[in-house]
């Protein structure tokens, strides 16, 4: 099985993708974590990337659908895997099936009102070492400014200062919302409300995704 998580910049993806990932033991796959990872260790790839991201626009398809292509090449995605940031265009969306089409799959869309939005990137702070997220209102660290998990200094992501958070959400509603009709159109798109705290909207995927799990299970059984 196969789940694409689709939602605009801070809707609360990461944070319920991590949550899915534990609960249902398939690796979650960050095209923007893999391509921080880039920037961070200087490789062509990351700093061909670098200047796009900071900006808040996105980096050319052919980069990133590479870099899915090979992680999920990996071992650890036999059984399937959470696709987290990508697809964001329909291209994108057309390459995936190219790559690994057969698959079933799901859509998890986490709507969230867009002035919910920018108050939640606005108060994000991220683990630059295990890449966890935190919010410094409804998710706060134990300990002011430090990971729980392994104690790093938290900090804002370049891209979540104001005017960037901006171009961010307007490059969504541009390229990335029209995945919601193509999915729609597949018959995989499953909306899920985003607003609430990070449990009662992990409750609802739950619900969507045990049951899609359990018929994908029988699926598996029958062939
Ligand atoms: P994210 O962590 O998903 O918010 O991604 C951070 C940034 O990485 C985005 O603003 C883009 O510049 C870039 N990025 C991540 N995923 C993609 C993608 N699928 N296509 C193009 N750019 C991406």
């Amino acid at each position: 099985m196969r789940i694409i998580l689709l939602g605009a910049p801070g809707s609360g993806k990461g944070t319920q993708g991590d949550l899915m990932a534990k609960r249902y033991g398939f690796p979650r796959i960050s095209t923007g974590d893999l391509l921080r990872q880039a920037v961070k260790m200087r490789t062509p790839l990351g700093r061909k990337a670098e200047a796009i991201m900071k900006e808040g626009l996105l980096v050319n398809d052919e980069i990133v659908e590479e870099l899915v292509r090979e992680r999920i090449a990996d071992p650890g995605c036999r059984k399937g895997y959470i696709l987290d940031g990508f697809p964001r265009t329909v291209a994108q969306a057309e390459a995936l099936k190219e790559i690994d089409g057969k698959r079933p799959e799901i859509v998890i869309g986490v709507e969230v009102p867009s002035e919910v939005l920018m108050e939640r990137l606005s108060r994000r702070r991220v683990c630059p070492s295990c890449q966890a997220i935190y919010n410094l209102i409804v998710q706060p660290p134990k300990d002011q400014g430090q990971c729980d998990v392994c104690q790093s200094k938290l900090v804002q992501r370049s891209d979540d200062e104001p005017d960037v958070i901006r171009e961010r959400l307007k490059v969504y509603c541009e390229q990335t919302e029209k995945l919601k009709d193509y999915y729609l159109r597949k018959r995989s798109y499953r909306p899920v409300d985003g607003r609430g705290t990070i449990e009662e909207i992990f409750r609802r995927i739950v619900h969507i995704l045990d049951e899609a799990l359990g018929k994908d299970e029988m699926r598996r059984v029958e062939t």
